[in-house]
């Protein structure tokens, strides 16, 4: 299945999206919320609404993370064009809550920066508490599901400083959405592809990770308890690039559907 969250008279909601007339549109809310479904969608209890639009409704980011932990360098051709080797392990940093974005939201570039870079991923979402899971454990437990996140990053600022903080983490630099699905399966291969108003950008497939997401999830967890509605960038393919404002920038993840936004200087 696959959910947004959205506002909507003032109130906001989880919304079961469908394709209704080859267009996809939210017909049912969510009683309880996803991240209280301990790993199981499909336990959820939910009610029928009219059917809403999925291009008309007020989104807001599908995911409320308590910490977004971003997988950095796994795609081999993405490393290379950045000059760096291949990293031994799981090469892990994190991104502000304070930078989520959701669909239709505004990129700000900020005025510290002078190169904004888009990068486009998928986006893992965890269903259940796991903290250093049993080594014989199925990592795919522990998945709520999958979505588009745009990995927003000041390149300037990340060859500049030490820490990331600020070239990963500034407002608006972490468009996320439009929905959450468990309908793909990113160990088979999904693909990733990022378009700048239009044009194809970046292109890649998650069968090429240089870590697969259960070797991912279980470096993470070894250090820092995973909780449902954490958020877990699985990094960006070859093709990055700068934006400038005015552009409009689109995350598509195959399966999952399109992240838009555009951007503006701040
Ligand atoms: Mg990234």
């Amino acid at each position: 299945m696959r959910y947004c969250r959205f506002q909507i008279n003032g109130e906001v909601h989880y919304g079961l999206v469908e394709s209704v007339a080859g267009r996809d549109a939210i017909v049912r809310l969510l009683l309880t919320p996803p991240e209280e479904a301990d790993g199981d969608m499909e336990s959820l209890r939910t009610r029928r609404i009219d059917a809403i639009p999925l291009e008309q409704a007020t989104l807001l980011p599908p995911v409320r993370p308590s910490k977004i932990v971003c997988m950095g360098r796994n795609y081999r051709e993405h490393a290379a064009e950045l000059g760096h080797e291949l990293p031994k392990e799981p090469l892990i940093f994190l991104k502000a809550t304070s930078a989520l974005l959701p669909p239709g939201g505004i990129v700000r570039r900020p005025r510290i920066s002078e190169r904004v870079d888009y990068e486009g991923e998928l986006g893992v979402v965890i269903g259940k508490t796991c903290h250093q899971p049993p080594a014989d454990a199925d990592i795919r437990q522990y998945v709520l599901g999958y979505t588009c996140v745009n990995d927003v990053t000041a390149r300037d600022l990340q060859n500049k400083d030490g820490q990331w903080w600020r070239a990963k983490g500034f407002d608006t630099s972490c468009p996320v959405g439009p929905v959450v699905s468990d309908e793909i399966d990113p160990w088979a291969g999904v693909s990733v592809e990022t378009r700048v108003n239009g044009e194809v950008r970046q292109q890649g497939n998650t069968r090429d990770f240089i870590f697969t997401l259960d070797v991912v999830i279980r470096h993470i967890a070894q250090a820092m308890t995973l909780f449902p509605g954490d958020l877990i960038p699985s990094g960006t393919p070859s093709g990055v690039g700068p934006l400038v404002a005015g552009d409009s920038v689109e995350v598509m993840v195959e399966g999952v559907g399109i992240l838009r936004n555009s951007v503006a200087d701040e």
